[in-house]
């Protein structure tokens, strides 16, 4: 009814108006709180002032109603108010991507669990990580990281925009699009088509193009088909191992009760590993190897064993892999490495070596020569007391550098055998140049071979090769008499195998070494 030139220009309305309607003013959607004016009472106001800025309002009523009239102060709130919103969105908006956060894709969770209380639907979650996003970040740096991230936020944008479906970014280079209710599998299927297809073009970062390709990981939920919510960390735990699954799957899985059981056991079986040393669950047992060029046992192979109280015997053919995709493996390869150096301290004086064998991931650790000798140097081991065996998969890597480590190793007193030959589909030509001292024939060769005339003569080319070559060959997995003869037939004279004696603890081993005297041929 009656107000200051500065209220006039602050809502965009003349100052000559002596009655103007708030109402046409304001945003429609606001809900003003409290519905009743009384003396004291405050009001905020979102509005929309004649040249469409937002802006807000409080008003303050001082005084009681005088013919339909309160008198009240108006304070120009709107920069606390932007503040405000701005500092909700930060919350709720990923700083890099400008892409709704983790916070809001739990918000989203919630509000589909919300809504298959009272209806079932079908809902499907593409996960996408970028693939080698770490080395991305390594060769390029903070700064174009972010760019390239900011960019893989656009281009998965508009997928998301096209499929009328909601995009989030939980964290760094993973993003999650939601489709709240679709009909078939076929539309996912599409939209993951269409997010490869955005991959396809390459991200300019630094001076040039740059191929970055993801991975997508596919959850849909029947639990909502069947009104059944699902807790927001369960669902990012769903996605998690489904990503995991489709780095194994051509970078695409969609996740099935059965792989997620998979999945969920193989996770609790490597927390489980995790604990194993600390709950002496883990014993190193020892396979001798006999040579009839000396009539002795010449070395015992430490061979892992984990009798876990939950799962049992594990075998190491199970749990190594599974150590080598978790890191746990250069914890486990110390276990290992400082237990059967401690048990060759032991056999000092009997000229026996004690074979430890060794995964590629820890092989290639930086300083994995130079910490063996300090361990050997710690057990105040002389040289050749242990030895190291390493599979031949693991060389088919840079021969430069796997030349220059088995070097150092060997020049600590280790002996080195390529562990599994035969099976690593390596050259052969790297032989000549690598520094080992035995090549240990995989059982696979073995089997069958005494009565088999190819596997025979396979046998004693590889036994010549390895003559020439001045590298002893020790045949693995000689169950019988006959084979025994057979392999000796091809002039291999080192042997192990259950014929000789199964992997024993450590007594038993000490035993053994001290009272045999050989299998007779
Ligand atoms: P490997 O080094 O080639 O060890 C020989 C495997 O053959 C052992 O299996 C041994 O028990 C088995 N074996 C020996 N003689 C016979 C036989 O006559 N018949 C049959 N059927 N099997 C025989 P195991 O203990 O299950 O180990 C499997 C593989 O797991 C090992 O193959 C080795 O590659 C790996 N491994 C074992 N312990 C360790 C460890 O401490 N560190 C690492 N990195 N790998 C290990
Ligand atoms: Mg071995
Ligand atoms: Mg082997």
């Amino acid at each position: 009814m009656d107000f200051e030139e500065d209220f006039a220009s602050f809502l965009g309305i003349s100052p000559e108006k002596s009655v103007f309607n708030l109402k046409e003013l304001m945003d429609e959607r606001q809900t003003i709180f409290p519905t009743k004016i009384e003396k004291d009472s405050s009001l905020k106001f979102s509005l929309r002032n004649s040249s469409s800025e937002k802006t807000f309002l409080l008003v303050q009523i001082i005084g009681n109603n005088e013919k339909g009239f309160f008198p009240a102060f108006a304070i120009d709130i709107t920069k606390d108010e932007l503040l405000q919103e701005k500092v909700r969105n930060l919350a709720y908006t990923d700083m890099t991507t400008n892409v709704p956060n983790r916070e809001s894709f739990t918000l989203k969770v919630e509000s589909l669990n919300q809504k298959c209380l009272s209806k079932s639907f079908k809902s499907g979650l593409l996960f996408i990580d970028i693939n080698d996003s770490h080395k991305i970040m390594e060769i390029f740096g903070h700064r174009l990281f972010q760019k390239m991230l900011r960019e893989t936020a656009e281009r998965l944008t508009s997928v998301s925009a096209k499929a009328e479906s909601s995009i989030y970014n939980l964290d760094s280079d993973d993003f999650v699009i939601v489709i709240d209710d679709y009909d078939n599998i076929d539309q996912i299927l599409d939209i993951a088509r269409e997010v490869n297809k955005m991959f396809l073009d390459p991200f300019m970062l630094g001076d040039g193009p740059f191929e970055v390709s993801c991975r997508i990981g596919i959850v849909s939920c029947p639990e909502y088909q069947r009104r059944t919510p699902i807790t927001p960390s369960d669902m990012i735990r769903y996605g998690e191992i489904t990503l995991r699954l489709a780095k194994s799957n051509n970078d695409l899985f969609i996740l099935d009760k059965e792989s997620y059981l998979a999945v969920i056991k193989e996770l609790d079986m490597e927390m489980d590993l995790q604990n194993s040393i600390r709950d002496e669950e883990l014993e190193l047992l020892y396979q001798p190897i006999y040579s009839f060029g000396s009539n002795r046992i010449i070395a015992v192979e430490a061979l892992l064993s984990w009798k876990s109280k939950k799962h049992g015997a594990v075998s190491p053919s199970v749990f190594i892999p599974l150590a080598e995709r978790s890191g746990f493996i250069n914890k486990l390869g110390d276990f290992v490495i400082d237990t059967s150096f401690k048990f060759a301290s032991t056999l000092k004086d009997k000229n026996i070596f004690v074979n430890f064998n060794v995964s590629t991931v820890q092989f290639y650790q930086m300083d994995f020569a130079e910490k063996l000798a300090a361990r050997l140097e710690y057990h105040d081991l002389p040289p050749q007391s242990v030895g190291l065996e390493i599979t031949e998969s693991c060389l088919c890597k840079d021969i430069a550098e796997l030349i220059e480590k088995l070097s150092m190793v060997r020049k600590c007193g280790i002996a080195v055998s390529i562990d599994d030959f035969g099976t690593g589909y390596c050259s052969l030509s790297y032989l000549k140049d690598l520094p080992v001292d035995y090549l240990k024939i995989d059982r696979s060769f073995i089997m069958g071979i005494e009565t088999s005339d190819k596997q025979v003569k396979l046998l004693k080319g590889i036994t010549n090769l390895a003559k020439s070559l001045g590298v002893e060959i020790v045949a693995e997995g000689i169950e019988t008499k006959e084979q025994l003869e057979a392999v000796i037939g091809c002039g291999c004279s080192n042997i192990q195998g259950f014929y000789i004696s199964k992997p024993m603890n450590e007594t038993n081993t000490f035993k053994f070494i001290s009272s045999y005297t050989g299998p007779g041929k």
